[in-house]
């Protein structure tokens, strides 16, 4: 790695300014591993929450360790500070970016939304860090601000969950994702884990490396290495080659029930299975509903048993499963996908008016407190225009190509704006860094069936 420009020798942090010796005043961060009791709606805005950690224990700075906190299919993710204020923040290897022009263009897509996206919901890009000279770029460093815990974490804690999270999170998570939809993107892999929390119960959805752009031509086939299988939306599972965002929005309703009832809703072995188990609840989908399915999976519905609804069990899920939670569950785990509510729809829902004034009220940065009192964004739910462009992918053609196109696209990110950073290789943690991998095919989700 030919990473010029790291001047400040001293620095024993992973990242460094790009050109200047700056020193670094690093912030305190706490580990919040304890989920916080909600603000109630009467406190005041966290509007400085980053400098608020600050004032505790500022000599305490430097001694955070740069470390991992996580990793995928598409990268490592690690915790660092951020030289020019002292941050912590999210930094992701993108590694083995240029092997195949698939991977390319994959990762030049997530690069362009993350860099795209403006929503407190949706996890963005702060920085990517300065590529070295076009000869020795293999490797892209994204930073990201830093959240403490995701969704899965917590649903598996012991920790309690109140009803006033469940809203809050739900809520958060609709928002985020009414905003994706309306930039016309599918997200493709919303899983507990894709939903970062930080320690304010700030909500914010991640890992675009499934997502893309909706597709209008209802006869263009669409990829079904898509969602974890537990998530995985029923016209998916049997089969479709085609889908719309309502993907998505399925796996909003199982998420919604393990919010409710602290397990998996359906948590099948195989895809078939899990088939069986959303029938064994919905009842057997008619004829109808099963339109774009493929003929096998027609087939297995319809020489299996006829399967009455079942759905009052969610009643069961938990004392939070209320009739309003249960109803706008039952309209997100339909059957056909045309029926399901969007995104926008399920936010207007009764059961969600109290999370969302909670937010606004306390947790958000869309609204803030003056001395009379509380000033309301004009728009609580925003979408964006125009929607996201993904016309540069057509003209892409070879590797070296598309890596002269995402150099210029990195340089160009950072025209005008802060320091550049860069990676030091001078940094205690580089090595480990550097040879840290992403995860093993055996821990990466089943792919889906093929029907016969
Ligand atoms: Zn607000």
């Amino acid at each position: 790695m030919a990473l010029g420009g790291a001047t400040a020798t001293h620095v024993t942090k992973m990242m460094a300014a790009y050109n200047s010796g700056s020193s670094t005043v690093a912030a305190h961060h706490q580990h919040h591993h304890q989920l916080p009791h909600l603000p109630p709606p009467h406190m005041q805005p966290h509007h400085h929450h980053h400098h608020h950690h600050n004032n505790n224990n500022n000599h305490q700075l430097d001694m955070e360790p740069d470390r991992p906190i996580g990793y995928g299919a598409f990268g490592v993710v690690w915790s660092v500070t951020d030289p020019r204020d002292g941050k912590r923040v999210a930094l992701k290897k993108m590694p083995n970016v240029f092997q195949n022009l698939v991977s390319c263009k994959r990762v030049f897509r997530e690069l362009k939304m993350l860099s795209f996206f403006k929503h407190e919901n949706v996890l963005s890009a702060l920085d990517i860090l300065q590529p070295p000279h076009i000869d020795y770029f293999e490797e892209i460093y994204v930073v990201t601000e830093l959240m403490q815990s995701d969704l899965h974490k917590i649903i598996v804690s012991p920790q309690p969950l109140s009803s006033d999270h469940a809203k809050v999170f739900l809520s958060r998570f609709l928002g985020g994702l009414k905003y994706l939809h309306s930039a016309g993107i599918l997200h493709r892999d919303i899983k507990p884990g894709n939903l970062l929390v930080n320690s304010n119960c700030v909500l914010k959805i991640c890992d675009f490396g499934l997502a893309r752009v909706e597709e209008s031509d209802e006869s263009r086939h669409m990829t079904q290495e898509v969602v974890t299988q537990y998530y995985r939306a029923p016209e998916i599972l049997m089969g479709s080659r085609h889908y719309s965002n309502s993907i998505d929005i399925w796996s909003v309703g199982c998420i919604f029930a393990e919010l409710l009832g602290r397990r998996i809703l359906f948590q099948a072995q195989s895809p078939i299975q899990q088939l069986d188990l959303i029938t064994d609840l919905l009842g057997t989908p008619s004829l109808e509903a099963m339109r774009t399915a493929c003929e096998g999976a027609r087939t297995h519905i319809l020489r299996g048993p006829h399967k009455q609804p079942s759905l009052p069990v969610l009643y069961s899920l938990s004392g939070q499963a209320t009739h309003e939670a249960v109803h706008l569950l039952c309209r997100m785990l339909v059957f056909d996908p045309a029926k399901r509510i969007s995104a926008k729809d399920a936010l207007a829902h009764p059961y969600l008016d109290e999370g969302r004034l909670r937010y606004h009220t306390c947790m958000c940065r869309c609204c803030y407190t003056t001395s009379p009192g509380r000033v309301y964004t004009s728009d609580f739910e925003p979408v964006t225009e125009p929607k996201f462009d993904d016309g540069f992918e057509k003209n892409l053609s070879s590797v070296r190509q598309v890596k002269e196109i995402i150099h210029q696209f990195i340089l160009e990110q950072q025209k005008g704006s802060r320091v550049p950073l860069c990676i030091n290789p001078q940094s205690a943690a580089f090595k480990s860094f550097i040879s840290s991998t992403v995860a093993h095919p055996s821990e990466m989700p089943p792919s889906p069936l093929v029907w016969e």
